[in-house]
């Protein structure tokens, strides 16, 4: 499938989303479900299509880092040193919103340039927070939607709530076919797990939601960064870091050693370990992290509709190239 989408196609997608419809649309993660973030009412669709609570904020789409200046109340220099290397790409900033509210946290000097021609989020798409995160996808055919559409595109994941995300069009038409307007298909997403979310509002970097890029090479670029305590542990929860996230339906186990369930018919996800046990289902999955990553959601997609009693997965490493994928494991397994 290509990575490109008929002119015609987009522009009729384009004119859909600024008549307040929802469009799903690929990008390098995974597919999004899209409404114009500037439009209340078309962001309530989405809430009410994925079964989302009205806490968890959606992340905006931009095509520019013009766009982005123009959704926020500043666009701090590190803001910029990020944009610039990792744009477009699967990197969330999270700044603060020139929505009600976000003035009490600007300082004159700091006002973004562009302010004079900004755009009011409505705190739907933000949960209420006076923060909103800000993506420019690496897909073109996200990119040419944004830019045909003229606005930016508030979308989360195309699947419904704390359910497997989707990486084809054909996961979002099983998931959300009727409710949808449209679906544009743009193939399989080429990096198929969700963006890393990383705030820009206090006055240190914290790492939200590991994804796409890796921890690492955010912070050969601006030093260490801190991390948010988990919602299932820490007394302050990030919103919409809910623990059960990216489930299949079949219960799924992580195993460590090929460890496995002693009753039923299973499916074992190898890594490295061979299963613990003999006659089990294996698939084995590809050995780097980026690979991995680009498989996982199909995989599972795949195990869940094949009648197993279970799932295990050979856990992968621990070490910090694999921190993003641990993190959906962990939240995929979690009851
Ligand atoms: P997704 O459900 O994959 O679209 O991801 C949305 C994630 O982005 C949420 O889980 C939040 O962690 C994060 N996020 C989006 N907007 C904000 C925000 N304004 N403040 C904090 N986190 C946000
Ligand atoms: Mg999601």
């Amino acid at each position: 499938m290509p990575q490109t989408a008929d002119p015609g196609e987009i522009d009729h997608a384009a004119r859909l989303l600024r008549a307040g419809r929802l469009v799903a649309f690929p990008t390098e993660t995974v597919y999004g479900l899209g409404a114009n973030a500037l439009d209340a009412e078309a962001v309530a669709r989405i809430y009410a299509v994925k079964r989302r609570p009205g806490t968890s904020p959606l992340i905006v789409h931009v095509a520019s880092i013009e766009m982005a200046q123009s959704l926020v109340a500043r666009w701090p220099e590190i803001a910029d040193r990020l944009a610039r290397r990792f744009w477009p790409g699967p990197l969330t900033l999270v700044l603060p919103t020139s929505h009600v509210g976000a003035d009490a946290l600007v300082r004159p000097a700091e006002r973004s340039s562009a302010a004079s021609s900004s755009w009011t989020i409505p705190p739907i798409v933000t949960a209420n927070l006076p923060t909103v995160g800000l993506r420019m996808p690496a897909h073109p055919i996200a990119l040419a939607l944004i830019r045909a559409a003229g606005v930016p595109l508030a979308a989360p994941s195309a699947n419904r709530f704390t359910e497997l995300s989707p990486t084809t069009a054909d996961h979002v038409r099983r998931s959300l076919g009727s409710d949808l307007d449209y679906i544009l298909d743009g193939g399989p997403c080429n990096v198929g797990i969700e963006s890393t979310v990383l705030s820009l509002a206090g006055s240190q970097p914290i790492l939200l939601r590991p994804g796409g890029i890796p921890r690492t090479e955010i912070e050969s670029l601006i030093g260490p960064i801190a991390t948010a305590a988990d919602p299932a542990t820490g007394p302050h929860p990030a919103p919409g870091l809910h623990p059960r996230h990216y489930s299949p339906r079949t219960t799924l186990y992580l195993a460590t050693n090929g460890k496995l369930p002693d009753q039923g018919q299973g499916l074992y996800l190898q890594h490295q370990n061979p299963p613990g046990r003999t006659n089990i289902a294996t698939h084995q999955m590809p050995q780097s992290a980026a690979d991995y990553a680009a498989a996982l959601y199909e995989v599972l997609h795949q195990a869940d509709a094949g009648n197993y009693n279970w799932i295990a997965i050979d856990l992968p490493p621990s070490t910090p190239d694999w921190e993003a994928i641990q993190d959906r494991l962990k939240r995929a397994a979690a009851k």
